[in-house]
């Protein structure tokens, strides 16, 4: 389950994901039914990440979040890792999209669009920018 909060300036969200048992997990409740294994874990972590505010989760540090929802719960958080921006868009992809669109349809563009067929990315906003030559260039490869 996942649940995302926004004010506006932060954003902020928690991922609850249930792992796949691992080997030795499961041969331990094969041998022995009462092996520790938690049945009823899903449902417990399901309902406390429901209790989460969204200003808890634009504002609190995670680890204090963790505290708030799970301190019953046996929890070892990983590391935290710093998020940057990436885009993948290059002028490579454009050129592959321009290629779908067939060279006679490409060259229409380029010609509505007063000599330039742009394209920009809904990502990063970098633009891409081919004149008739380019197009022509990407089928005649
Ligand atoms: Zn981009």
């Amino acid at each position: 389950m996942i649940n995302l909060a926004s004010d506006g300036l932060q954003a902020g969200g928690i991922l609850v994901q249930m792992l796949p048992r691992t080997a030795e997990e499961t041969s331990e409740v094969e041998q022995n039914q009462d092996a520790g294994i938690d049945d009823d874990l899903w449902t417990r972590l399901s309902v406390l990440t429901r209790t989460v505010k969204p200003e808890e989760l634009t504002t609190l540090d995670a680890n204090e979040i963790l505290y708030r929802l799970y301190h019953e719960e046996n929890i070892v958080a990983p590391e935290p890792a710093p998020l940057s921006f990436g885009c993948t868009c290059s002028r490579e992809k454009c050129e592959m999209a321009i290629e779908q669109i067939g060279e006679a349809e490409a060259l229409d563009i380029v010609e509505e669009q007063g000599g330039t067929f742009e394209m920009d990315c809904g990502f990063c906003g970098e633009v891409y920018k081919f004149n008739k030559d380019d197009v022509a260039a990407i089928f005649a490869e």
